[in-house]
């Protein structure tokens, strides 16, 4: 059982459509950083790539159907409620007005870690949380430089550090890889093959001719 303030998980992404390396992620990383609670949240109006063809609405609710009854995750519209791009350094600013004294962990695959410079206001995103990488099953690229010096002797080996202080810390973490990636179900829902065992069967059996059709459309990612 998570301590009492124990850190926040957070975990952001586009979801379209959610998959099971997104929950094996929230899960395993709240089991091993003892967090109290993953929050889900769906980015409405991704500012570094073009919006899904999919709405946030719908994609909010496959983050409600893949987490279903389990414990300790959460699906977070809070991004939905916001008008223009949404900005992760936003979210955090809003979830610590409502949780002033808890360490936020905001969980990102690696690949993120060459592009988070980029990202709005991102170095007083350190002022709000920590940052935890989880190795995807590729060959990362490489960090930015930007990063690399900002976060230089910052980093936590265990996770008690993270609940040590509020925010600050990064952390590397290794999870079983699972190789899948929302473009890769979009790739076989086009190709009009299963996606069966890497997308809950909550959101499958939720999809609708119109869905498939959305997501077949969408485009793959301009970086990957
Ligand atoms: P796309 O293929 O459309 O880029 P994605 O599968 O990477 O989608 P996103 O919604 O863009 O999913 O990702 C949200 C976060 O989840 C990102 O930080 C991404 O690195 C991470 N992520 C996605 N799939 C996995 C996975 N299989 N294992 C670990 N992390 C993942």
């Amino acid at each position: 059982m998570a301590a009492l303030n124990a850190p926040l998980g957070i975990f952001g992404g586009t979801f379209t459509p959610i998959h099971n390396g997104h929950l094996r992620l929230a899960l395993e990383l709240r089991e091993r950083l003892a967090l109290s609670a993953v929050h889900l949240i769906p980015s409405s109006r991704p500012p570094h790539r073009d919006s899904p063809q999919v709405s946030p609405q719908r994609r909010f609710d496959w983050v409600r159907l893949a987490i279903g009854t389990e414990d300790g995750l959460i699906a977070d519209d809070r991004e939905l409620r916001r008008q223009g791009p949404s900005y992760t350094y936003d979210t955090l600013a809003s979830l610590r007005q409502e949780h002033p004294d808890r360490p936020f962990v905001l969980l990102l695959g690696d690949d993120v870690a060459n592009q988070f410079h980029a990202w709005h206001r991102w170095r007083e995103i350190t002022d709000l949380a920590h940052l935890v990488f989880v190795e995807r099953p590729f060959e990362p690229p490489a960090p930015a430089p930007e990063l690399v010096a900002h976060l230089r002797g910052r980093r936590a080996h265990e996770a008690s550090e993270l609940h040590a202080r509020p925010h600050g810390l990064w952390m590397s973490a290794h999870i079983p890889p699972l190789s899948i990636s929302s473009t890769r179900i979009r790739r076989l829902l086009k190709a009009g093959r299963s996606v069966r065992g890497l997308v809950p069967e909550a959101v499958i059996s939720s999809f609708t001719p119109e869905d498939i059709s959305l997501l077949s459309h969408d485009e793959d990612p301009a970086n990957d």
